[in-house]
């Protein structure tokens, strides 16, 4: 507070003005807000109504305050409730559409309208605080933290290499990032060119923050965290300024590691003329001062993330900046496996829980996925009052991760609903008549997220390569919804939407990219790589497109015809049950189902 006072007296006249002004302005609107009068007090609910309030989209927002919800319904009703110590709700909430902010422990004491009273004073005093962040070169008392970066390290028990699985490749390279924090001098010694630089490249949920935190874990050094796209938000010139407080910072506690998230947002190529990029290029710039300007001594190793390498500035990637590269992929079987092992190391289980199995079915899962997937089933177990976790509640979570949770309040009539049964079904019979298709594991009329109904294929294995039987396998069962409306119906509606643009994807990149169709062997030039299709090639490979599509839908057609009786049967019988797994729908195919030839 000290320091804060010091600076105002270095401020011009004009700006105690401007102060006195909004001092008063804020003054009238707190007294207005005060006036108002106290909204009602909120209602005290246990966390399970709430929940079920959020799965009936009643709920408008949340703000989480330590194991504390605050509520706000969608009738502008209040409510409170509290939570167990280690349960998240957030993940559900969201995918409940419900907005959800966390606050720390400190405003505890704050009801949601004096947060609502204060939220003015805050802004302006912010409004204040960054006018005079540009005050001069005189305001290096105030450096602290201005980098933005957050710093993790002391009670809290570090991530270690133990909670990150299935990447024993990254987790081999990077030991040795661990090894020269630990021990420079060694490395010094042999006059090795000690890393600066390391680029974590993964699809999302990867785990590439995971294992950042996992490399400072143990080698038990500070982390600093932030984040490429916050800097690129900033007003001019404060990104260059955050980069060099942050090094700054990180400096003074070396050794140590400072991850920057979603480098490619601000190391992208630079400038083809116009840009209006030139605060993502100054700090760009900024960042690889920082990094050249460390000399031998400097005990920081900088690990950026990201899953566009391709976009990025190649400045970046020279020797002594960006110059190791370590991949993680998504994870296979086993690395699946042995995530659920990690994440399933605080969670009872049921004996009979097979984790094998739950690896087996979520193919494509990344690790934040399956994370997640046992975090819902927790969820549900602990919403149903279990001891623990069964089979059900971890497939019922996988479900929600695939799709979004049920939506049952979703009103159709009987006459929708039927519809939305044959289709599904039709879906799942193209599927089964077809031997290069995968296996279905469910077929349900329960609505799930954006989905009315939901047909649910799961690989056998993990593949790196599809053929192309196989993609006009999957084009044919996607267009089976529609075939099984136009032949039960005689009239097709909407549902098939989704389908429609899933087919019409895959048709053109089998024409476009693997060359799978007529146009013979050649992947066509594509905008990425600086290509134009001439009028006459885009023509050709339309036609091909759609004669691809075609050929998929006579395929769906032709197999629902022929079995148009069990098509039916099921569908009805769908229409009771509303969800059908694997096994009871090889059961209701029967011993004569045979593929489509
Ligand atoms: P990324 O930064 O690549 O998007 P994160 O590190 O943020 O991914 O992963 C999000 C969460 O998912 C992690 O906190 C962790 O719970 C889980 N997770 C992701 N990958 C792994 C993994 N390889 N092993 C264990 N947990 C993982
Ligand atoms: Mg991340
Ligand atoms: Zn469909």
């Amino acid at each position: 507070m000290k320091k804060l006072r010091r600076r105002f007296q270095a401020l011009p006249r004009r700006f105690w003005v401007a102060a006195a002004a909004v001092f008063f302005i804020v003054s009238i609107a707190v007294s207005i807000y005060v006036g108002r009068g106290n909204a009602p007090a909120p209602m005290q609910v246990p966390i399970s109504s709430l929940l079920n309030l959020a799965d009936q989209h009643q709920l408008l927002r949340v703000d989480i305050n330590n194991n504390t919800l605050y509520a706000v319904g969608t009738d502008g009703k209040q409510y409170v409730s509290l939570k167990e110590d280690q349960q998240t709700v957030t993940e559900q909430l969201r995918r409940d559409g419900v907005v959800v902010t966390v606050s720390d422990g400190s405003r505890a004491a704050l009801g949601p309208s004096t947060i609502a009273a204060i939220l003015p004073i805050a802004i302006i005093l912010g409004v204040i605080w960054l006018m005079m962040r540009h005050g001069g070169p005189n305001n290096q008392a105030m450096s602290f933290g201005r980098s933005g970066a957050r710093r993790y390290d002391g009670d809290s028990r570090p991530v270690t290499f133990d909670d990150v699985a299935g990447v024993e490749e990254a987790k081999q390279e990077l030991a040795e990032i661990v090894q020269f924090l630990k021990y420079p001098e060694k490395f010094r010694a042999m006059g090795a060119r000690v890393p600066k630089g390391v680029l974590l490249v993964g699809p999302p949920g990867t785990g590439k923050t995971l294992i950042s935190r996992a490399v400072a874990g143990e080698a038990a050094v500070p982390f600093f965290s932030i984040s490429g796209s916050e800097f690129v938000e900033m007003f001019v010139g404060v990104g260059a300024s955050r980069v060099r407080d942050l090094f700054r910072q990180a400096k003074r506690s070396a050794p140590c590691i400072v991850f920057i998230d979603e480098i490619d947002a601000v190391g992208r190529h630079r400038g083809n003329g116009f840009s209006g990029h030139d605060e993502r290029e100054q700090t760009l710039n900024q960042l690889l001062v920082e990094m050249d300007g460390f000399d031998i001594n400097t005990n920081i190793i900088v690990i950026a993330a990201t899953n566009r390498p391709d976009v990025l500035d190649q400045a970046l990637l020279r020797p002594g900046r960006f110059d190791r590269r370590v991949t993680l992929d998504p994870p296979d079987i086993g690395g699946r496996r042995a995530i659920l092992e990690v994440h399933a190391q605080t969670k009872p289980l049921e004996p009979e829980v097979d984790l094998a199995a739950i690896a087996q079915q979520t193919a494509g899962f990344s690790g934040a996925d399956l994370a997640n997937v046992l975090n819902e089933a927790a969820i549900l177990a602990a919403r149903s009052g279990k001891e623990a976790i069964g089979r059900h509640e971890l497939e019922e979570g996988i479900m929600r991760v695939v799709a979004g949770p049920e939506r049952r309040s979703r009103v159709v009539t009987d006459y929708e609903k039927s519809i939305i049964s044959y289709h599904e079904v039709g879906h799942a019979l193209v599927m089964k008549a077809l031997k290069h298709a995968h296996p279905v594991t469910k077929v349900s009329v329960i609505a799930r997220g954006q989905a009315l109904g939901l047909t649910v294929q799961a690989p056998k294995h993990d593949s790196y390569l599809t053929s192309k039987a196989q993609l006009m396998a999957r084009m044919a069962a996607l267009l089976g919804g529609r075939a099984a409306e136009e032949l039960i119906f005689g009239d097709v509606t909407t549902g098939a939407r989704q389908d429609l643009d899933a087919v019409t994807d895959l048709a053109r990149r089998m024409v476009l990219e693997f060359a799978m169709s007529d146009l013979g062997v050649v992947a066509a030039p594509s905008s990425e790589r600086g290509g134009e299709l001439s009028p006459e090639m885009a023509a050709k490979v339309d036609h091909e497109t759609i004669r691809l599509i075609d050929e998929a839908f006579n395929t769906a057609r032709a197999i629902l015809r022929e079995r148009r009786d069990k098509l039916v049967e099921i569908a009805e019988h769908l229409l009771k049950v509303e969800t059908i797994d694997g096994a009871e729908l090889d059961a209701l195919l029967g011993p004569d189902w045979t593929y489509y030839a």
